[in-house]
């Protein structure tokens, strides 16, 4: 059995020798053949060269993709999965947050119960600030209400699963890739593990609140189509008030006040606003065909032919 590490890599150069070494610590020994894979995200500081340094190593096989920019965590996880060939991969961060003697339990929990396809582990308790906390709770709880896939609050992209799952994510080929709601979206049966992350042991989060925030409304585009109904709601609404207003003006004979003429205003936007809606619904529709996302996912075929 092999197991692959995808590793993204951003501005990492003091952590990838302590990310290699306790690996090595945890793996050295284990039954499973170990792949790493490194994918350096365009980095500005010396985490190339630390990673070069790592390819004379022969302790595991280990590949490093470097970018020729920075593309984004979420690129480099697509680059990683696309390159591994183990039965089993993890997606871990170069930190140190999710320490990699955390990934012997996920491989115990995947190898106790076949039926399990994926095992995450979601923070129980978040190490941020209060204030984040606050937001990030609330996005869940958003995400839940305006899409159809499940979201765990707390579920870190810190996953281990099977080849299956990896060869689905590889299917959903968009740009704008938002891993929790990929694995939202592909389903397959999740096991979730609490924890409480470590600090970084090196250097800082390339995660601005500016940058979270595009990214929250990133995943709320490419899976709900709720802001474009609330164009359309708010038009029926419009229509709604303005019909009652105008009949209300009429009992009360005053269809030549300018009190009128503001409800007809209200009616025409309303109309504007639903038809804008409907626009949006086909535009939602070509976006949707685009992304050429799989129809289904069949987690497997079975028949009662025997294998030749
Ligand atoms: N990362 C990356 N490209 C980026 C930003 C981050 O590959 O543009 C990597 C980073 O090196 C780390 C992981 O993604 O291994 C998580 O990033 P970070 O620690 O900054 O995020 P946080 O843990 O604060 O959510
Ligand atoms: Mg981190």
């Amino acid at each position: 059995m092999k197991l692959t590490f995808v590793v993204p890599c951003y501005n990492e150069e003091k952590n990838i020798k302590l990310f290699y070494e306790d690996v090595l610590k945890n793996f050295k020994d284990s039954k499973y053949e170990i792949e790493l894979i490194f994918i350096n995200d365009g980095s500005k500081d010396g985490t190339l060269d630390e990673l070069k340094k790592l390819t004379n190593k022969k302790d595991f096989k280990i590949m490093v993709i470097n970018f020729s920019r920075n593309f984004g965590k979420e690129a480099g996880i697509y680059a990683g999965l696309e390159y591994s060939t183990g039965d089993f991969i993890v997606l871990i961060d170069a930190d140190m947050q999710q320490p990699p003697s955390l990934v012997l339990n996920m491989l115990q929990a995947i190898e106790k119960d076949s039926d399990i396809d994926i095992v995450a582990y979601y923070q129980e308790k978040r190490i941020e600030g209060k204030i984040l906390t606050f937001f990030k709770s609330k996005f869940y709880k958003l995400m839940n209400k305006i899409t159809d896939v499940p979201f765990v609050n707390g579920a870190s992209d810190f996953r281990l699963f099977k080849k299956s799952v990896k060869d689905t994510i590889l299917k959903m080929s968009e740009h704008d890739r938002f891993s929790k709601g990929i694995f939202a979206y592909i389903g397959f049966n999740t096991h979730y593990i609490p924890y409480t992350p470590s600090k970084r042991a090196n250097g800082k989060t390339s995660w601005s609140f500016k940058k979270l925030f595009i990214y929250a409304l990133s995943g709320i585009l490419s899976f709900s189509k709720t802001p474009i109904r609330i164009i359309s709601k708010l038009g029926i609404l419009n229509i709604f008030i303005s019909i009652i207003w105008m009949l209300v003006l009429l009992i009360l004979n005053l269809f030549d006040s300018i009190w009128f003429i503001c409800s007809f205003i209200l009616f025409v936007s309303g109309i504007n606003f639903f038809l804008e809606g409907i626009l949006g619904e086909y535009i939602y529709r070509s976006y949707k065909e685009n992304r050429a996302r799989p129809i289904y996912i069949a987690k497997e075929v079975i028949t009662n032919e025997k294998d030749s």
